[in-house]
């Protein structure tokens, strides 16, 4: 092995090698479908105040203020009701000093009403009961055929100016900042937008990843293995990682160990995605095929565990990192050297490493970084105590899949005592 490094050297070339990863183009999509999950581009400005009128906030009354004042109960202020209006097309007649007009939820409020008693503090208590069933015509404005009974309200409380009414803009203001630039889109914001009018988002365009196991030995889940051979774990494993990290999958190859093959593979890869990821073939062994076809990428051994035999390049223009085949080393080493620069380069933000005690002492060979599998112990509470889970080898796929995070023991670390405190990288 040519180079020796040690994991803080590695991922800052790794970084260097990917900067020009961080200009994402954008593209736009819509509220309707395919935002969920994206990543805001830029700031979205409400085009105009929301609510975009003056309405109700109960279904009741619109009243003037000053004519319900001295309302109580026992001493009900009664009022002709004289329209009706509904969360529906139109604008209402003003409302005349001395009336009411009956209203729902969410109708415009008539000029000249500046309060909203609602129904349960008038005689007619609902809009649902019998009481009220002459007037449930929804949609009717300015009166129209009522029963008597609809046609005057006994008020029992009196209301303030403002009470039930929701004023323009007083959810967010014309030209207000709605959802920042670099929101995950979420059910939440879609409604934000969707209530401002924006039918259109524009996100980032996520970086495209050619995912490329490399071995003769491999077979796909979904296929039957013959001696010798087993399923690739890697594969399937970036794959989701890549996605996990706000990039898309822009190809997904298994080669055997041949270089002439692995060569094309890889040319095919650099010409369709902006990054190409390998697994396997960099390690020490005789049939070394990702070394073998890339003569111009840089091998070198980081000075970790597991995941020490890193490759980084670039093949016809496009950068290339290449990952030893060991399941967990390949897992290991994209949360290491991949992840947050991928989340990055995706406008999300680096995932937060976490302190935690170990739950039992450990030892740990001198000069090697080791990123141990470990556990919270307590499953409810992240962040406290942490458990090894597995042992330290590298093919220790049902191991990984328990863990919660890795354990990061500094290189220069030989024992850490029960209790001591860690930092774990969350999976
Ligand atoms: P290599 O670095 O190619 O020598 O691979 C190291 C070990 O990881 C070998 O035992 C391989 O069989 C295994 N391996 C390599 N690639 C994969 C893969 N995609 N899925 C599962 N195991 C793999
Ligand atoms: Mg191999």
């Amino acid at each position: 092995m040519s180079e020796r490094v040690d994991v803080e050297q590695h991922r800052a070339d790794v970084a260097r090698l990917l900067a020009g990863l961080a200009d994402r183009p954008t593209e736009e999509v819509s509220v309707h479908q395919g935002a969920l999950g994206r990543v805001l581009a830029s700031d979205v400005v409400a085009p105009g105040p929301l609510p975009r009128f003056r309405n109700s906030q109960m279904d009741g009354f619109a009243v003037r203020a000053a004519d319900v004042a001295s309302a109580a109960p026992g001493v009900p202020v009664t009022l002709p009701v004289v329209g009706d209006v509904a969360a529906a097309p139109g604008e209402p007649a003003p409302l005349e000093p001395g009336t009411a007009v009956r209203i729902m939820t969410g109708a415009p409020v008539p000029d000249g009403a500046d309060a909203v008693v609602p129904v349960e503090d008038t005689d007619h208590v609902t809009f649902n009961g019998a009481r009220d069933e002459g007037a449930r015509d929804n949609g009717v404005r300015g009166g129209g055929a009522h029963r008597d009974s609809a046609t005057k309200v006994e008020i029992v409380r009196g209301r303030a100016a403002g009470e039930f009414v929701r004023e323009p803009g007083s959810d967010v203001a014309e030209g207000a900042v709605v959802l920042r630039a670099g929101t995950v889109l979420a059910p939440h914001h879609v409604a934000a937008a969707a209530a401002c009018g924006i039918a259109q988002l524009t996100v980032r365009v996520p970086v495209s990843v050619a995912v490329v196991s490399t071995g003769s030995e491999l077979v796909a889940p979904d296929e039957e293995p013959g001696p010798g051979q087993i399923w690739d774990a890697n594969g399937p494993a970036l794959a989701a990682a890549v996605v996990a990290a706000g990039g898309q999958v822009g190809l997904r190859l298994a080669v055997p160990d041949d270089p002439e093959v692995v060569r094309t593979g890889l040319e095919r890869a650099a010409a369709l995605c902006d990054l190409v990821l390998t697994t396997g073939g960099v390690s020490q062994g005789a049939y070394e095929v990702v070394k073998d076809a890339l003569p111009e990428v840089t091998f070198r051994s980081v000075a970790m565990q597991p995941g020490g035999p890193q490759g980084l390049g670039r093949v016809a223009g496009r950068p290339v990192l290449a990952f030893p085949g060991n399941p967990v080393s390949a897992q290991v080493s994209f949360v290491v050297f991949l992840r947050d620069l991928l989340r990055q380069a995706g406008g999300l933000p680096p995932v937060r490493q976490v302190p935690a005690a170990l739950d039992a002492a450990i030892v740990s060979p001198a000069g090697k970084r080791q990123l141990l599998r470990g556990r919270w112990v307590d499953d409810a509470v992240a962040g406290a105590r942490v458990a090894v889970v597995g042992g330290p080898g590298s093919h220790l796929v049902a191991s990984m899949a328990a863990a919660d995070v890795l354990i990061d023991v500094p290189a220069a670390t030989t024992r850490l005592d029960e209790g001591a405190e860690v930092i774990t990288w969350p999976l």
